[in-house]
C-alpha cells in the first residue's frame, strides 16, 4: 500500500480555512501539537487522533515563548524532512509548520493566571515556561479549531495545566491525555534523548527505575510516604552522572503534595544527564 501523503500548511490563514471547511462538511478535526523531532511517543498521539477523528492535524512549531534558556531553544533538534516522512507513514492529514510570525504576529506576551498549578515542580525551575505553553496552545487552538487535542502524560504538569486552562478559558476542545511511550529499557521517549550518548541513555534508566520502585515500595508500606520519597531522592541523587532537580509525589489533579491519605499519587521527576534535562512521571498509587 502506498503511503498517504501529508499536506504541509505553513500559514495560519490557510490552516484555519482548511479546518473550517472540514468542519462545515461535518468532519471532526483532531489535533496533536508538537515541537517536532518526532518519535514513537508523538506517533502514539497521532494514531489516537486518527482513530477518533475524520481529520488529523499535527503542528510542528518550536515555540520560543516556552523556552527560558536561549541555548536550549537553539539546540532543540529540528528535523523537518524526517518528521514529514513519519507523519506521512502514520497517515496524518496535515502537518502545520508555521514560522514564529504566523503564530505571534504582534509579538505581544499574554499573561495567564493558572491558579497555582504553575508554581511547583517545573514552574520555579523554568520561569515563564507554562505561560508560553498556554499562549501557544491557545493560539494554535484558535487557528486549528480542533474538536479534540491529544497531549502526552509524559509532560504531566503541562497536561494538567492545559486541561485546566482550556476549561477556564472556555475552549470547547476535548483534551485527551495519552500514556507515555518508553524504550524497552524504560526510558521515556523524548526529542531530547538524541542529545544523550549511549552511556547517558544507560544512566537515564535510573529515572524510570526509581519511579517504578516508588510504586512498589508504596504498595508494600502504605503509610510511609515520607520515607519512600526520602529514599528515592537519595538513591537518584547518588546515581552516577545524574543530577536530580526535583522528585515530588503529588495529587494528579491539584498537583499539591501527596499525603498518606491521597487516593491517587503521581511521582514526577526532573534530572540532568550530560547537560540534557529529562523529565518523567508515573502513577505510583
Ligand atoms: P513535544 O514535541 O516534546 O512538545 O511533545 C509534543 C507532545 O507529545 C506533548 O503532548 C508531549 O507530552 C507528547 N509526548 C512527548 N514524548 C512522549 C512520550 N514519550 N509518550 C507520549 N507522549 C509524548
Amino acid at each position: 500500500m502506498s503511503n498517504p501523503s501529508t499536506l504541509v500548511i505553513t500559514t495560519a490563514a490557510e490552516m484555519s480555512t482548511f479546518s473550517r471547511q472540514k468542519k462545515v462538511a461535518g468532519e471532526t478535526v483532531g489535533f496533536v501539537p508538537t515541537m517536532g523531532a518526532l518519535h514513537e511517543g508523538h506517533m502514539a498521539l497521532v494514531r489516537e487522533s486518527r482513530k477518533n477523528n475524520d481529520v488529523t492535524v499535527v503542528s510542528v512549531f518550536v515555540n520560543p515563548t516556552q523556552f527560558n534558556e536561549p541555548s536550549d531553544l537553539d539546540s532543540y533538534p529540528r528535523t523537518f524532512e524526517a518528521d514529514l516522512k513519519l507523519l506521512s507513514e502514520v497517515g496524518a492529514d496535515v502537518m502545520f509548520f508555521p514560522n514564529a510570525l504566523e503564530i505571534y504576529p504582534t509579538n505581544e506576551t499574554k499573561m495567564y493566571e493558572m491558579d497555582g498549578l504553575d508554581l511547583m515542580m517545573e514552574g520555579p525551575n523554568r520561569p515563564g515556561h507554562f505561560n508560553g505553553v498556554v499562549q501557544v496552545v491557545t493560539r494554535l487552538f484558535d487557528i486549528v479549531i480542533p474538536d479534540s487535542a491529544y497531549f502526552g502524560e509524559k509532560d504531566f504538569q503541562q497536561l494538567t495545566i492545559v486541561k485546566y486552562m482550556s476549561d477556564k478559558l472556555g475552549y470547547a476542545t476535548k483534551i485527551v491525555g495519552c500514556p507515555t511511550k518508553r524504550e524497552v529499557s524504560g526510558l521515556a521517549m523524548s526529542s531530547r534523548n538524541v542529545r544523550l550518548s549511549e552511556s547517558g541513555k544507560e544512566r537515564a534508566i535510573a529515572i524510570s527505575r526509581s519511579l517504578k520502585e516508588i510504586g512498589s515500595h508504596l504498595a508494600e508500606q502504605d503509610s510511609a510516604l515520607d520515607l519512600v520519597l526520602y529514599d528515592a531522592r537519595k538513591s537518584l541523587s547518588e546515581s552516577e552522572g545524574l543530577e536530580l532537580e526535583y522528585l515530588e509525589l503529588v495529587d494528579p489533579v491539584t498537583l499539591a503534595q501527596a499525603t498518606n491519605d491521597s487516593l491517587q499519587i503521581q511521582a514526577c521527576v526532573a534530572a540532568w544527564i550530560e547537560g540534557v534535562r529529562l523529565i518523567d512521571n508515573m502513577q505510583v498509587k
